[in-house]
């Protein structure tokens, strides 16, 4: 953990993850995460409702009080209400919910996300951004700079662009973004003044705050994960994760470190026997 122009630190450990449980607790305690997102590109006939389920599964077993998942896409909502997994409350897309809740929009997000995102970047206390969610703020200035003004209002953001969305992000190619991934992943976080996970190979952590009216900005690298990852689905189950943490009370920034190495660490550990997929992974995070 270094301050700004300092070379970055590998995170070596995790030091700590989910808060320790006490005996008198409930559920209410361990925070709410609200999922919004699920809609495909209806116009290919392409579905992504497993995503929003990917993250909401992630935020479940990363140990959050209750996952609420708002689907986008109105007909998959009432084919899938009460099925899969019973403990992930379904509703309806609703501001209500995310005034209290962490919330993680994107995840299979489509088109249908924009409409929505301007409500969130102004009343959302605690969001993660993924997916769609990032490329539809990339592709319009307004919604740049909503993005950009929730630091001030005490709003905190965490990013988790894989190189193409941080490239979207930043108007360049995937090729600039990769040939410097600290540099990269610190201009974005500056940028929106927020945490960014640059997801891949080795991901970058960059956190800029703004503490007591002072800006820190912060850069990691988190050491575990394996190409079992590279496979569809574990970017949405990050992005649940993080969340989850977030929501038991740990920072934007602890969320961000602690879920990148949680993450990879799942994978790093996972039994050869035992078949990889983003669901299995998301089952196999448990935090405490
Ligand atoms: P996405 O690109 O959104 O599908 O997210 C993929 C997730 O898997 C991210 O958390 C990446 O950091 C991780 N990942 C993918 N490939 C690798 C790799 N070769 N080594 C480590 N992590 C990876
Ligand atoms: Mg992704």
């Amino acid at each position: 953990h270094q301050q700004t122009n300092q070379p970055p630190l590998a995170l070596l450990s995790a030091p700590q993850l989910a808060p320790a449980r006490q005996h008198a607790c409930h559920k209410g305690v361990f925070g709410d995460v609200a999922i919004l997102g699920g809609e495909g590109l209806a116009e290919r006939g392409l579905s992504m409702v497993g995503a929003a389920w990917l993250a909401a599964l992630a935020a479940m077993h990363g140990g959050a009080g209750r996952v609420m998942l708002a689907l986008l896409d109105a007909e998959q909502h009432a084919n899938q209400a009460g099925s899969a997994w019973p403990e992930i409350m379904l509703r309806k897309p609703n501001a209500q919910d995310w005034s209290s809740a962490t919330v993680v929009c994107g995840c299979g997000g489509g088109l249908a996300v924009a409409p929505w995102l301007p409500t969130l970047l102004a009343q959302a206390p605690r969001l993660v951004l993924d997916a769609d969610a990032l490329n539809t703020v990339a592709a319009s200035t307004d919604l740049m700079q909503q993005l950009a003004a929730r630091a001030a209002r005490g709003q905190a953001t965490v990013l988790t662009p894989h190189p193409l969305e941080a490239a979207r992000l930043l108007q360049t190619d995937t090729a600039r973004i990769q040939a410097d991934r600290l540099q990269a992943a610190s201009e974005l976080a500056q940028k929106f003044a927020c945490t960014v996970v640059l997801k891949g190979s080795g991901s970058v952590i960059a956190c800029n705050a703004l503490d007591s009216k002072q800006r820190t900005s912060s850069l990691w690298i988190n050491p575990t994960g394996n190409a079992l990852l590279a496979t569809g689905g574990t970017g949405d189950v990050l992005a649940g994760l993080i969340a989850s943490l977030w929501a038991q009370g740990l920072s934007a920034q602890q969320a961000a470190i602690q879920g990148a190495y949680r993450h990879g660490q799942v994978a790093d550990q996972w039994p050869a026997e035992r078949p990889f997929s983003a669901s299995a992974l998301a089952q196999h995070l448990r935090t405490r």
